[in-house]
């Protein structure tokens, strides 16, 4: 991706650096930070809360202790590309919801952080992976998490595999701002597991056709391999990549998030169509 010299978003809160971490106040009882979904990277994150990504035990309360640490020139050179990636998607889909009046396009926060982090949804650590938080309108990303994506589990890496995280989920603040998160988050409270799963993965496959329209609107920054790049990091993070990796068989009615094959397709076609109207993925997943 073309990204140097360009443009950054000013929406940015670097916390990184900043080694907050959980601690129990003085002679309180200890707080046991609980990583339910520890492998389900972007688990999670569709609803109203944090709470089935990190859940903490016990009633003691933390306390931030701060440390401050100056980042390394690579991290430096990170919080630019973030920046410049955020301002993409500040142009992008300002124009998608001037073109097909959606009204004013709303721009989300990004913070960036590592270690613990407390959140409008709760609180978080780096375990979480990147998510975005409806209650607040930011995006969290935790950064370490792109050398998990390769080095765990197996996608290509480079610059482009971090937009498409990043496009993906502005993707959800898009449907927050559309009111299909909301939407979803009410018919789930009414229905079964198994359909409440359904309509995740639905959620969560417009989100990647979202990151698609983004890379469709932005293909003047991309270079050759960018999107094989994006296709590498959704078919790693497929329901069905995840489950045969961390318990090595497959089961379809608890994915929430869509398999490999169908995460590539959906962002495939926001990409190639440009159409915002195109990403009725629940009309396909539903049936
Ligand atoms: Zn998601």
């Amino acid at each position: 991706m073309k990204w140097q010299g360009r443009r950054q978003s000013s929406n940015v809160e670097d916390r990184r650096g900043q080694g907050s971490r959980g601690k129990a106040v003085t002679g309180g009882s200890i707080v046991v930070v609980l990583i339910v979904l520890a492998l389900n990277f972007f688990g999670g994150e569709t609803g109203q809360q944090l709470a089935p990504i990190v859940e903490q035990i016990g009633n003691s309360q933390t306390m931030q202790q701060t440390e401050q640490r100056e980042l390394t020139p690579r991290e430096k050179e990170m919080g630019v590309f973030m920046a410049t990636v955020l301002g993409d998607t500040e142009d992008v889909w300002s124009q998608v919801f001037r073109e097909n009046n959606l009204g004013e396009y709303k721009y989300p926060k990004m913070v960036l952080f590592s270690n613990f982090l407390t959140t409008g949804c709760g609180n978080a650590t780096a375990d979480a992976g990147p998510f975005y938080c409806p209650a607040d309108h930011k995006l969290y990303m935790d950064l370490e998490f792109f050398n998990e994506l390769k080095n765990r589990f197996g996608a290509k890496g480079g610059d482009f595999a971090i937009a498409y995280v990043t496009a993906h989920e502005i993707g959800h603040h898009i449907q927050t701002l559309l009111g299909t998160s909301q939407k979803v988050t009410q018919l789930q409270r009414q229905t079964n597991k198994i359909e409440a799963n359904k309509l995740s993965v639905a959620l969560e496959l417009q989100a990647d056709f979202y990151a698609g329209i983004f890379a469709h609107y932005d293909q003047k920054y991309l270079e050759e391999g960018d999107i094989e790049e994006a296709l590498s990091a959704a078919k790693a993070v497929g329901d069905d990549a995840i489950q045969r990796r961390t318990q090595g068989n497959v089961i379809p009615d608890s994915f929430t998030h869509g398999t490999s094959e169908e995460r590539m397709k959906w962002f495939m076609k926001g990409f190639k169509t440009g159409d915002i109207r195109q990403g009725d993925t629940f009309s396909e997943i539903l049936n």
